[in-house]
């Protein structure tokens, strides 16, 4: 097992991870807010979280993760009130599609998915504590957490809170990013809003309680990882070690995980630019599943992630890339024996994948190691070097990678279509090129050069090249 390293935002620096339980790592993840469909930069944010409990499961650990989905906020309440119907009814269809969209991204499914209005009560609670510690105050019905009476508020963010006025609250779910100010705990209805009736009294809670509330009682009062976009950690996150930590008296969480934001062809993703991507926009394009999650994932988490179409069109090959090396270790017939050049190949290419993701997540360096590895190991096929008991032992690598990777299952096409999307490009199946590949090689055997062009043609014009090696075998590719 390596050292993992994680870069911390509280501390602004990289630490060893160490759970509170040992060999069980409890991780929170902020979740989607159901009012529309989650969009490409979410889904960085997603696909980096899942990389995560993936890399850990793959040393060992086992994984809790909680994820919320905030299903009562002023945008649901404006929407659903708009529509005419409840905001249960509302946010489930954007629950349900949630759901399908990381699905399709192979990403591993939290152990809790836990939805704000189920745990109202929860909710209650906490800011009862808080109420009793002397740490809120009531205006117009609503609830406040006063956070000038929580001395360490800023330490997440660094916020400057020279300028703070005292008394300055903010009441709405979408915040000032520059601002400290007192927040929400409890909101008073507003007539014809949905509301709860509660001991705090009538109303609904702010955003920020829900993950306090909801973190702590399933993971405990000290997570070992939250996570979440950049944009979350002020003042969401700063306001959630405020309620905890004010009611607790412990630390929230040891550490703080912020995935950098995600821009599209070099600009920020806005409404007045029409660059906000959902998912199912790019498969109306044609684009992969798993050509989206590469791009994804190729960029380590806390660099900021250039989406273009460029990118779409690279991370397309560099999948291929993948299947078509696995492909060959199990269709091509091998010479008998075992390369020790080989073995080593494949034992660096392991030491450095799990060695690149031990650094922070840096799945830069583990692809790297792969595709260096498929290269070396091609062209030891190539020279015949790479030998039948090389196959296994690479085929294992191959399949350990992608326990965290979730790149080579060919299951595209079948994922789209489950969508109601149909994929532009219908690619001709391995079977048909292999038989097509036979009868090209009998035709030339027959010295029907004729046949063999048409059959080469026939590939081409369905997207396969061909490539001819010098031993007489024939290696093929997507274009
Ligand atoms: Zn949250």
């Amino acid at each position: 097992m390596s050292e993992i390293r994680l870069y911390n935002t509280l501390t602004n620096r990289l630490e060893p991870l160490s759970p509170v339980h040992p060999g069980e790592v409890r991780i929170y993840t902020c979740g989607p807010t159901v009012y529309a469909s989650a969009h490409i930069g979410n889904f960085r944010t997603f696909v980096f979280q899942d990389i995560l409990r993936r890399f850990l499961r793959s040393q060992g650990y086992r994984v809790m993760q909680v994820m919320n989905v905030t299903d009562v906020d002023d945008r649901i309440i404006h929407s659903a009130t708009a529509a005419g119907i409840g905001i249960r009814e509302y946010t489930e269809r954007y629950i349900q599609a949630f759901l399908e969209d990381i699905d399709a991204l192979r990403i591993e499914g939290p152990e809790e998915l836990v939805r704000a209005t189920d745990h109202i009560e929860d909710m209650v609670v906490l800011i009862e504590k808080l109420q009793q510690k002397g740490l809120t105050y009531n205006s117009d019905g609503s609830i406040y957490f006063r956070i000038s009476k929580f001395p360490e508020y800023g330490k997440l963010s660094k916020i400057d809170l020279s300028g703070i006025q005292p008394g300055a609250r903010v009441d709405v779910d979408q915040y000032d990013k520059e601002n400290a100010r007192d927040f929400a705990l409890w909101k008073a209805p507003k007539p014809g809003e949905h509301f709860w009736e509660t001991r705090i009294g009538p109303g609904r809670p702010g955003w920020h309680i829900e993950c306090s509330a909801m973190s702590m009682k399933y993971l405990g009062d000290t997570l070992d990882i939250h996570t979440g976009g950049v944009d979350l950690a002020f003042p969401h996150h700063e306001n959630e070690i405020a309620q905890s930590e004010a009611a607790t008296g412990k630390p929230f969480v040891r550490m703080w995980l912020h995935a950098e934001h995600l821009i599209i062809d070099g600009q920020k993703m806005s409404k007045s630019l029409g660059n906000i991507y959902t998912l199912r926009d790019l498969f109306a394009k044609g684009h992969r599943p798993s050509t989206i999650r590469f791009l994804l994932l190729c960029v380590p988490y806390r660099r900021q992630l250039n989406f273009t179409e460029d990118g779409l069109t690279q991370s397309r090959n560099s999948v291929e890339r993948l299947r078509n090396f696995v492909a060959r270790l199990k269709a091509e017939q091998f010479p008998a024996g075992s390369n020790p050049e080989v073995q080593k190949l494949i034992e660096r290419a392991e030491n450095d994948f799990d060695a690149g993701l031990a650094n922070d997540l840096n799945t830069a360096v583990a692809l790297a190691s792969i595709f260096d590895f498929v290269r070396d190991a091609n062209t030891a096929m190539d020279r015949r070097a790479f030998l039948q008991q090389d196959a296994p032992r690479a085929m294992a690598a191959m399949e350990k990678f992608d326990t965290v990777l979730a790149l080579l299952a060919d299951n595209d096409d079948e994922m789209l279509g489950k969508l109601g999307f149909t994929p532009q490009e219908p690619r001709m199946p391995v079977a048909q090129i292999e038989t097509l590949i036979e009868e090209r090689q009998a035709a030339k055997k027959a010295r029907d050069f004729k046949r063999a062009d048409e059959i080469r043609q026939k590939l081409a014009d369905s997207g396969i090249l061909l490539e001819d090696t010098k031993d007489g075998a024939v290696r093929w590719k997507y274009k």
